[in-house]
């Protein structure tokens, strides 16, 4: 792969990172987004009803009652310290061993709260990041940018990926355990 050089702005040096056509989702591949969220639950009193982040779980309302789920996210989705303070996943960025070609989330809040994220954190092109209405939305525009597969945590997003005739990789976290049919990764710098 052509070598480019990556301005790290944090800390005044260069990065020499090779360049790659590859789009990163941002919830459950580089950032922590259930812990926040299950730790939001906790402060409103509904410890015991949300799991406690380390067993595999229903990701879309992680086990629990819709309406239990629904307080939760009513409470994140506008809350921007929520979203700018989410964790990174550990050992995700010095995993990370190639230029991201851009960050594609679908995420309630404005798309320069996800920038900010990401620059905070120190992801390279972190300026390169876009939000998308609905997951579903995420194919249509790698195509229109150019890209050439995704790592993402969902496996329905990986599949519209392989759908399209692009390549995708499944990014192994707690609720996507039982998906065997879509190539799993454990760590970004697996891809190449
Ligand atoms: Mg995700």
């Amino acid at each position: 792969m052509k070598k480019v050089r990556c301005i790290d702005l944090h800390k005044g040096r260069h990065l020499n990172l090779p360049e790659s056509r590859t789009i990163l989702d941002i919830d459950g591949v580089l950032a922590d987004f259930t812990k926040s969220f299950f730790q939001r639950a906790s402060d409103l009193g509904l410890k015991d009803i949300f799991p406690s982040g380390d067993e595999e779980y229903v990701y879309l309302n992680c086990g629990v009652p819709k309406k239990h789920f629904k307080i939760v996210w009513d409470s994140v989705k506008d809350d921007e310290d929520f979203w700018l303070n989410i964790e990174v996943i550990p050992g995700t960025l010095e995993s990370l061993t190639f230029k991201p070609f851009a960050y594609i989330t679908h995420r309630p809040i404005a798309n320069e709260i996800s920038i900010a994220w990401l620059h905070k954190n120190k992801f390279p092109n972190s300026q390169e990041c876009h939000t998308v209405s609905d997951p579903k939305h995420k194919v249509k525009l790698a195509l229109k940018l150019g890209a050439k597969r995704i790592i993402d945590d969902l496996p329905n997003t990986c599949k519209d990926f392989i759908d399209a005739g692009l390549d995708a990789f499944l990014f192994d976290r707690p609720h996507n355990l039982r998906i065997e049919d879509i190539k799993r990764i454990y760590e970004l710098s697996e891809i190449e």
